[in-house]
């Protein structure tokens, strides 16, 4: 990009958008507090920020589907999502919003690329600049890539001597909450199968090979950590609701987690979220706060439609803690096509498995 178009970049950013704003006449919502950045050829990443932005940090190891991943999240609202392709050890650059009022950065790099995040660091440099080296990072074929211009005037340049830290966002087995071995044993119930696939959504994604998939990982990762699984069903096949209660009822389970994926009515494509059901007592309630903490975790954007009561028969005629989770919406835009990903996939069922562990934590 040449620094013409850098200059358009910042004017665009800084000049015209609050003016568009203003004549639409909608409320006023705060730009994004990032005004440029940059990667260069020797790894280092450099922000500029409205002056002491509130950023903060993330690292996330790579997955089996994706590459190690660096986010940041700034304050104020990014105008349009878009993403770069990087070069070298450099995957894409992301910008996006993860939820109102937020923009965020992301860099994913390739597949084998390995950082060391305790020596990832995001150091404040002056009132509004950053910077972030990539040590140990190999920066063969790897170009220049940026958007704006990262000069500021003098007046701002007043050293800064702050970072922050890199918080890990992780979806390692090592990284799951520890419960004691061999005492849990937790049901899971991937929701519908067979003739019976449950809701259908956009592109034709079913419902029942979702949460087949989600279940199955969920049910895994639990054993991992020493918990005894059970589940209602592990194949494509049909399934009434009673002898999904009558196993769990007879296994004398710690746990009952019912999965599923929602629809609309309607198919309105605007409506999505996570929600997540229990049916009674304070531990049905816990067990549905917890998946519901960790799945919106995940889920950046997605609408938090709330822990509630709901009077689903496996919720409500099985004898232990139990809760129904779904984990977004197959007719929503924003859902959908991330319910289509396997990567999403994993990350819903790391974060379900949490959620299960968490609660047998707090409750016991
Ligand atoms: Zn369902």
């Amino acid at each position: 990009m040449s620094s013409a178009s850098f200059r358009r970049f910042s004017i665009l950013v800084v000049g015209i958008l609050p003016i568009f704003f203003c004549s639409l006449n909608v409320p006023l919502r705060a730009a994004s507090a990032l005004a440029a950045w940059s990667i260069g050829e020797n790894g280092v990443l450099r922000l500029r920020t409205k002056r002491d932005a509130d950023l903060k940090a993330f690292f996330q190891p790579s997955d089996f589907q994706s590459g190690e991943r660096v986010w940041i999240d700034f304050p104020g609202e990014l105008i349009r999502a878009r993403s770069l392709k990087g070069s070298g050890p450099i995957r894409e650059i992301r910008l996006g919003k993860p939820r109102t009022g937020f923009t965020r950065l992301v860099v994913e790099f390739r597949p084998g690329i390995v950082l060391d995040p305790s020596k990832l660091q995001l150091v404040a440099v002056s009132e509004d600049r950053w910077e972030l080296a990539f040590k140990g990072l190999p920066t063969y074929g790897l170009f220049r890539i940026g958007e704006g211009t990262l000069q500021s005037p003098s007046w701002l340049a007043n050293s800064r001597n702050r970072s922050v830290p890199f918080k890990r966002n992780s979806t390692n087995v090592d990284d799951l909450p520890e419960v004691k071995r061999g005492i849990y044993r937790v049901v899971i119930d991937p929701g519908h199968g067979g003739p019976d696939p449950g809701a259908v959504g956009i592109g034709r994604l079913r419902e029942t090979d979702v949460v087949l998939d989600i279940a199955l990982q969920v049910g895994r990762l639990l054993e991992l950590k020493g918990v005894k699984v059970s589940f209602t069903r592990t194949t494509e096949r049909d399934l009434d609701l009673p002898p999904r209660v009558a196993l769990a009822n007879r296994l004398r389970a710690s746990a009952f987690v019912s999965i599923h994926a929602n629809a609309s009515r309607s198919n309105k494509a605007s409506i999505n979220g996570v929600e997540t059901f229990f049916y009674s007592g304070w531990k049905g309630k816990a067990l549905a706060r917890n998946i519901q903490q960790q799945v919106l975790k995940v889920s950046p954007g997605s609408p938090d439609r709330g822990v509630r009561q709901g009077r689903f028969f496996v919720i409500r005629r099985t004898n232990m803690p139990a809760a129904l989770v779904e984990t977004g919406f197959l007719t929503g835009s924003l859902d959908a096509p991330r319910l289509a990903k396997k990567s999403h996939r994993r990350r819903l069922s790391f974060a379900i498995a949490k959620g299960i562990l968490n609660y047998l934590k707090e409750v016991n």
